[in-house]
């Protein structure tokens, strides 16, 4: 893959969602194994359950693999029965954690301020958020895809962003979990305006250092064209993170 030198390390994050017990940690240890003669052009994350993060990061979070949250909280402690908060993540050994995936927006009525807060929470942990944004397929077919993501950028970023605290990650809500992709020119088009929103925002030079991840339906057979293309700085993988093997088939791709 083509980068240029000035472009952020990409980053190739797993998303386990609620899918993992114990004995799993044999795929992280299966993927360190594959991993560990490469010297990887790219980041790589795995978030599990928030359960296994302190087993996962204890035992391999030295060895060339970061690991993270899929939620939190966004106050730091307090009577939030079930919740975790962004420090409890960096306590059990985590630096990332993704925000707003379109599961809690949808399923728990997540908006875009909430996310933020989130997201400053992760910022004030100490922690990399990872902000998920995308279009519904009523929202593509209404020709509304780049306005509707946008304004979502727009307001699910804290105004303390950077492009080190911060990652966005492109996910069509119609794209995940289904096997369907958008094109290339409409991730690559999507991809240009997020872009465009962030540099807008917080200047040219900051708003290019941003990692913009694609995700939905990424894997092994599509990755090499989908993180070739312009501003894509690395997938959101669901469903084929879960296999040591199909996760190091995706991060072939970063293998030149
Ligand atoms: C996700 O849940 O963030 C995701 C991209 O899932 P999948 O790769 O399975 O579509």
């Amino acid at each position: 893959m083509t980068r240029s030198p000035n472009a952020p390390r990409p980053l190739a994050a797993g998303n386990w969602k609620m899918n993992g017990l114990f004995p799993a940690g044999a795929e992280v240890e299966s993927l360190v194994g594959r991993v560990k003669t490469d010297t990887p052009a790219c980041d790589i994350l795995i978030c599990p359950p928030a359960t296994l993060i302190r087993p996962f990061a204890g035992a391999w979070g030295q060895r060339g693999i970061a690991f993270g949250g899929q939620d939190c909280h966004f106050a730091e402690k307090g009577a939030h029965t079930g919740d975790i908060s962004a420090e409890m993540i960096k306590d059990a050994g985590g630096d990332y954690v993704i925000v707003g995936h379109s599961e809690r927006r949808t399923f728990y009525g997540e908006g875009d301020e909430m996310v933020s807060h989130k997201a400053a929470a992760a910022h004030r942990a100490g922690i990399i958020a990872i902000v998920c944004v995308g279009e519904t397929l009523e929202e593509r077919d209404a020709g509304k895809a780049i306005d509707i993501v946008s304004q979502q950028v727009d307001f699910s970023l804290p105004t303390l962003s950077t492009g080190a605290n911060t990652v966005v990650a492109y996910e069509p809500v119609w794209a995940i979990g289904t096997g369907r992709t958008p094109s290339n020119e409409d991730i690559a088009t999507m991809h240009a305006a997020i872009r465009s929103r962030l540099t807008a925002r917080f200047g040219a030079g900051e708003g290019g250092q941003f990692r913009i991840l694609y995700g939905g339906s990424v894997k092994p057979a599509n990755a090499k064209e989908i993180l070739g293309l312009p501003d894509v700085d690395g997938a959101l993988v669901g469903g084929a993170s879960l296999l040591a093997r199909d996760f190091d088939a995706i991060l072939d791709a970063y293998r030149g």
